[in-house]
């Protein structure tokens, strides 16, 4: 048994190693994928429930890894946040969103995320505005959402970022609503145009009556607030039907589209146009 664990115990170290240094090259890797135009961004529709059209799309990151293939953002997004590359990264993102976006039909938006220490500082509000006048998007047509970790760290600058952005006319969302400590604090703190209804919910809504309970608080909630809902990781046809009887704004999820290329999001752009 000593042995066994002897054993185990050097097992786990090695492993500890692999990961170690794995995570280490990722980050050696991930300074040049900017550079090297390794990143791509990704668009997902989102579909206004009383038109059953398109509204928009939301921009998701992917990294091309040279040798590993297609890095998943959960994968390094946090070592991007961790490491502070997430600014140079973040920048490059929104950029490309609008101008990507500023080709499309003036009523479809763009939906950028963001990562709390994109807004700390004073190095946001600059970016955001060379983003829109460079593109020549109209400022209405860009979204941004922020998780509710961006108002946890109570700082001033990050209100104040959202706070400019505002007034510059882009649209504030906040994003996997209910899933953190104190959501409703934050619908307080500042004045989100638009919530996004955490997949957790919308998935739950089709076994749990207690689900489909919270989703309709939380859309009469956004409507006395004067906010809009989306409601995320609309997978079937039933939870969509329920989405629309109960109110919902907008809908985003793999039944209605997966994230695609920007030339798949610009056919179906055109493909619905000439409908
Ligand atoms: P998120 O902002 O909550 O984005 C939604 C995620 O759910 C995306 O994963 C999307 O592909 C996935 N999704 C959409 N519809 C469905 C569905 O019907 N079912 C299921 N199971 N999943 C669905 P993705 O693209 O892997 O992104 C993961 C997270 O990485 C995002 O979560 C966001 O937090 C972060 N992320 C992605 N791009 C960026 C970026 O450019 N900047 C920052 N800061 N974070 C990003
Ligand atoms: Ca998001
Ligand atoms: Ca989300
Ligand atoms: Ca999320």
């Amino acid at each position: 048994a000593k042995e066994d664990g002897r054993n185990i115990y050097r097992f786990f170290e090695a492993d500890m190693g692999v990961a170690v240094k794995d995570r280490r090259e990722l980050i050696t890797d991930l300074r040049n994928a900017v550079g090297n135009g390794e990143l791509e961004l990704y668009f997902q529709p989102q579909y206004c429930l009383r038109s059953f059209s398109i509204s928009g799309f939301e921009a998701l990151v992917r990294w091309n890894h040279p040798t590993r293939g297609l890095v998943s953002p959960a994968d390094f997004i946090p070592l991007a946040e961790d490491t502070g590359l997430i600014n140079p990264l973040g920048e490059w993102v929104l950029q490309e969103a609008c101008r990507i976006a500023a080709d499309w039909p003036q009523h479809l938006r763009v939906a950028v995320n963001l990562s709390p220490r994109q807004l700390r500082g004073h190095a946001f509000g600059p970016v955001l505005i060379e983003s829109l006048a460079r593109s020549g998007l109209r400022a209405e047509r860009l979204e941004l959402e922020v998780t509710e970790g961006v108002l946890l760290t109570d700082s001033d600058d990050v209100l104040n970022a959202l706070h400019q952005a505002k007034s510059l006319g882009v649209k504030v969302s906040m994003d996997d609503f209910g899933t953190g400590y104190s959501s409703l604090s934050y619908l307080r703190r500042f004045p989100f145009n638009k919530i996004k209804i955490d997949q957790s919910f919308v998935r739950s809504m089709a076994y749990s009556d207690d689900s489909i309970s919270i989703v309709k608080a939380i859309i009469g909630l956004a409507q006395d607030l004067d906010m809009s809902t989306t409601a995320e990781g609309v997978e079937t046809k039933e939870l969509l039907d329920m989405l629309v009887e109960i109110g919902c704004t907008e809908a985003q999820g793999y039944y209605l589209g997966r994230p695609m290329p920007v030339a798949e999001a610009q056919e179906l752009i055109f493909s619905v146009d000439q409908a």
